[in-house]
């Protein structure tokens, strides 16, 4: 288990492993497949803060397809992210952002072992402590709390741009400030952000209430197709559907916008847990959980390959949709909390 909070020593290392390495070395920054506004934002911010204290040899990546969401098209610092294939394959120093294991690394997995060292901030309960130092706090709601603190540490102050890359991940890890993580200490950070400048109305606008025309006619097929299983989770109830590549092409949209899907099927009242089963190939489904208190999701996603939040989880599952809810339903009922 993740401890409670990151050790004095941990951060110290932290602090003397980036003012060793970075100023003169190739400085690799990861965030994790698929990135959300966390990975991407944590990882920008702390990617313009180590610009501001002068290294040169910066470049920031993630494993998979090169594909930026359109909602963080606009962030501050996209202009170092490179492809998975321009990554260096030997940097000086590797830092990982929001990567609860080496699966979510995919092929720059190896980095970890070519590297000179690896820094890993995260967040996530189901950390596997992979890399050489940990700054990893289960009880921080975003990845970029961790990167705050540790550009603080660097003595890295906030400007208007890391601010806005640091609060889009904020943003979206804490459901805009409504899940349960969103505790005193996120307000203040929100708080220090906001005194930046940034117009949150503006940054909610672009990542949250925007999507194409296609994407909102897609929700709708997807939607539709929803199933109740209110026996489901000890008889706390589950929701799910699913949303294949043909829908995908059907309605010429992006694969990012089913990431949002889950948001209309989580409010669903009747029911605790709620499941979306999105294609990504051949049988093969990327899934994202939700539970409302009644069950630890992480577990069941931990139990199928995956990870995540106890609230909040995914995995990949494999098969037909059907296959991967029955073999949800199974784990539900070893992880009621
Ligand atoms: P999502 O449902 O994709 O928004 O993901 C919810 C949470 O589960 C995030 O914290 C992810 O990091 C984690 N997660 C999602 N998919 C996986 C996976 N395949 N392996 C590990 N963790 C995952
Ligand atoms: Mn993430
Ligand atoms: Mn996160």
């Amino acid at each position: 288990m993740v401890p409670v909070s990151i050790a004095e020593a941990e951060w110290a290392a932290a602090v003397r492993t980036v003012r060793e390495l970075a100023p003169g070395g190739r400085v690799l920054l990861v965030c994790h497949v698929n990135p959300d506004g966390d990975a991407l934002g944590s990882m920008l911010g702390f990617a313009l803060g180590l610009r501001r204290l002068g290294v040169r040899d910066l470049q920031a990546t993630f494993p998979g397809p090169f594909e930026i969401p359109d909602p963080f098209t606009g962030l501050p610092g996209l202009d170092l992210l490179v492809p998975e294939a321009e990554a260096y394959p030997d940097p000086d120093l590797m830092v990982v952002f929001d990567v609860a294991s080496e699966s979510r690394l995919g092929g720059l997995v190896d980095r970890l072992d070519t590297a000179g060292a690896a820094v890993v901030l995260d967040h996530h309960a189901s950390n596997t402590r992979f890399g050489g130092v940990h700054l990893v706090d289960a009880t921080a709601a975003a990845t970029s709390v961790v990167a705050e603190e540790l550009l603080d540490r660097l003595d890295v102050p906030l400007d208007a741009e890391i601010a806005e890359c640091l609060y889009v991940a904020l943003a979206t890890d804490t459901g805009s400030f409504r899940f349960d993580m969103t505790t005193p200490r996120v307000h203040e950070m929100a708080a220090r952000l906001i005194a930046t400048g940034l117009r949150p109305g503006d940054i909610s606008r672009r990542i949250f209430d925007s999507r194409p025309f296609g994407a909102m006619k897609l929700f709708a097929d997807v939607l539709g197709r929803a199933q109740l299983d209110p026996t489901a989770a000890g008889g706390h109830g589950m929701v799910w559907t699913y949303a294949t590549l043909e829908d995908l092409v059907r309605h010429e949209q992006r694969p990012y916008v089913l990431d949002a899907l889950i948001d209309p099927v989580r409010c669903v009242a009747e029911v605790d847990v709620s499941v979306v089963v999105k294609q990504l190939g051949d049988g093969e489904w990327a899934v994202s959980l939700r539970s409302k208190g009644a069950v630890d999701v992480s577990g069941v996603a931990v139990a199928l390959g995956g990870g995540g939040h106890r609230l909040a989880a995914g995995f990949t599952g494999y098969g037909t949709p059907g296959d991967v809810v029955v073999a949800v339903r199974e784990e539900l009922d070893r992880h009621l909390i």
